[in-house]
């Protein structure tokens, strides 16, 4: 832990906190001071990161949750409250892919990559940013995509939930700048997740050959930057979003 934490005793709620991008935002709060809620789809999944943080010294509580369900969003949210306090951050990372080409893709997935992408964030900010505008302070930020601005072959659904997020992260930051309240998004590039596991070794290499910094991304490239958003360095920044893919879309 370091000395001078820049979360302490801070409220986050990290969505997606099981593994990947997640994983590593939530451990990095909790190594800085935060409490951190790990939320994923059961409380089983999100344990492992709530024990990771707990081992190392910090605090941190497993949550169980449909990101995408308004009941058990509000039922989260009311359980985070009661159990560690009104949360102060949010990370809307938890995402999901169903990739098929447009004629092919079933209607099912165009509906659940929209339910857990982007109307996870929105119930999510919803229901979190009743504490914040009360205590006049919050934190909350987007996991986007370049996608989301570049669009992809195959991933209509994903492209048109992650461009969502950055007209949502837009528009919140409007409606609550008042309050005390940023938002912002981050839009990684390719990150070494589960989410990218299958990729070809050939595009890996194409990918890493394109980008200027020469490789793909690691977790822990994304994270920093979620925490400076979420720090008081960025106080006077809101409803921007930020490419961090090596370079990848210059
Ligand atoms: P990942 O390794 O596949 O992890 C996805 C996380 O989201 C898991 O914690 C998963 O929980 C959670 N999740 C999925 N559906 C959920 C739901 N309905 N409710 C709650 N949680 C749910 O993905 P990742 O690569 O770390 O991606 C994290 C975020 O970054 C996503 O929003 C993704 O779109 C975005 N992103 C990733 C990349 C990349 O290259 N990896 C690039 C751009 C953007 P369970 O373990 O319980 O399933």
């Amino acid at each position: 832990m370091k000395d001078h934490p820049r979360f302490q005793d801070k409220v986050v709620v990290v969505t997606g906190a099981s593994r990947g991008i997640g994983k590593e935002i939530a451990v990095r709060f909790g190594a800085e001071g935060g409490k951190v809620a790990c939320v994923a789809t059961s409380e089983a999944n999100a344990l492992s990161t709530a024990t990771a943080i707990y081992d190392s010294g910090g605090v941190a509580r497993a949550y169980g949750c449909d990101v995408g369900e308004a009941d058990q969003v509000e039922a989260t949210f009311s359980r985070i409250t009661e159990e560690l306090g009104p949360p102060e951050i949010l990370v809307n990372n938890a995402g999901l892919a169903r990739d098929a080409l447009l004629m092919r893709m079933k209607d099912e997935d165009w509906e659940r990559v929209l339910a857990v992408n982007l109307k996870g964030a929105y119930l999510c900010i919803k229901a979190a940013s009743r504490a914040m505008m009360k205590a006049r302070y919050g934190r909350i930020l987007n996991v986007t995509s370049i996608i989301g601005t570049s669009g992809g072959a195959g991933q209509a659904n994903y492209a048109a939930a992650k461009a969502g997020l950055i007209g949502l992260t837009k528009s919140v930051a409007k409606e609550l700048g008042g309050r005390g309240i940023t938002c912002n998004a981050v839009a990684p590039g390719f990150i070494e997740t589960d989410m990218t596991a299958d990729l070809p070794e050939e595009m890996r290499e194409k990918i890493a050959a394109t980008a200027p910094l020469g490789r793909l991304g690691q977790a822990s490239d994304v994270a920093g930057v979620v925490l400076f958003f979420c720090s008081d360095d960025a106080g006077y920044v809101t409803g921007q979003t930020l490419v961090v893919d090596g370079g990848l879309t210059l």
